[in-house]
């Protein structure tokens, strides 16, 4: 089959390797969508090393079909449509053991060290169905949108984290995929005034579609001076820094008032420095989460949100590609032109 293998920094080859077969108590899924991530341009620019293992497939925004059951696996069958969670926790480190198995020192994780879904088929061990990351969706749903409950099942353990509260105003800084995500969990949980600042027009356009209140251009008007505009001096109840420049996040902690809360959820460059002025943290009170990968129930949740129509990530794919051009789907992503980026065989 082909596959898009990850030959260090800089490097990503198709190329021909072996089709895959289920395993015992696994399945084999063919490929029915990979979406291409943020956290794949950063292991291919080697700004991302950890866990990743060279010669593995990349890609863990997965959607597929299964073409094979393995012997004495239960509760699959052939045609089953499948939104992978591409973390199989340990179960058994420090961290699983405190039930934050998002957190795991010993996972396994696809398209870092477990072949991906930049492939045409993608083997499943027994690990990933008895941990409980191998969701049914019906077969209603398309793949590329399957494949975004990755994403949304991050954003949702981070809205878990840094709790909206009906009526509240929100900063939403950056309209990427990860931003448009966000801005639709706060407004489903009660958010009043989404306040999404991004220097793309065309993405802030989205953002008006998905749910953002206001935009804003950063590159134009001062954002602190617009949400205190807006609060009646008063500062945003919460700020979610959603694209990965450290700059961002001293922003983020302008724009909040006393008491507010700052989620730095994006992942930043490996020596990506942030200047910030503490004293905006003791004297506001100001609390600041984090956010990294999400739990098998946050897939769940995710794979329902998305099968219902609660939350519109259909409308975040704007480019797809074959698999033949997989090497182009990532540089195009890298471009920042499109959204979301969607691969398939
Ligand atoms: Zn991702
Ligand atoms: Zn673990």
């Amino acid at each position: 089959m082909r596959a898009a293998v990850f030959g260090g920094p800089g490097v990503l080859e198709l190329k021909e390797i072996p089709t895959p077969t289920a395993p015992d108590g696994g399945l084999l899924l063919r490929v029915g969508a990979n979406t291409v991530c943020g956290t794949d341009l950063r292991i291919l620019r080697g700004e991302k090393s950890a866990g990743i293992d060279v010669g593995v497939v990349l890609g863990h925004e997965i959607a597929g079909e299964v073409v094979e059951v393995g012997a004495g696996t239960v509760g699959y069958a052939e045609g089953d449509r499948i939104g992978l969670l591409p973390t199989v926790p340990c179960g058994r480190c420090a961290y699983c053991r405190r039930g934050r198995e998002n957190l795991c020192s010993d996972s396994e994780i696809f398209g870092y060290r477990l072949n991906g879904g930049l492939a045409e088929y993608i083997e499943i061990p027994a690990s990933a169905i008895s941990r409980g990351g191998v969701g049914k969706v019906p077969s209603s749903v398309p793949f590329s949108s399957i494949a975004l409950a990755e994403p949304l099942s991050c954003v949702l353990g981070a809205s878990d984290s840094y709790g909206v509260n009906a009526g509240e105003t929100v900063v939403i800084l950056g309209a990427g995929p990860i931003g448009l995500l966000h801005a639709q969990v706060v407004r489903l949980a009660g958010a009043t005034t989404v306040i999404v600042s991004d220097p793309s027009a065309s993405r802030r356009e989205v953002a008006e579609k998905l749910g953002a209140t206001h935009t804003v251009d950063p590159t134009a008007t001062d954002l602190r001076e617009f949400v205190l505009g807006l609060t009646d001096g008063l500062g945003a109840d919460l700020a979610i820094v959603a694209i990965g420049m450290p700059a961002l996040f001293a922003q983020a902690l302008g724009v909040v008032r006393k008491r507010g809360r700052v989620n730095a959820f994006a992942g930043f460059p490996k020596d990506g420095i942030a200047e910030i002025d503490p004293n905006l943290i003791h004297y506001g009170e100001i609390t600041v989460t984090g956010a990294s990968n999400s739990t098998r129930v946050d897939h769940e949740r995710a794979l329902k949100l998305i099968a219902s129509g609660a939350i519109d990530v259909a409308s975040l794919v704007t480019h797809e590609f074959t698999l033949d051009d997989v090497v182009e789907a990532i540089e195009f992503s890298a471009s920042g032109e499109g959204i979301k980026i969607s691969v398939s065989a």
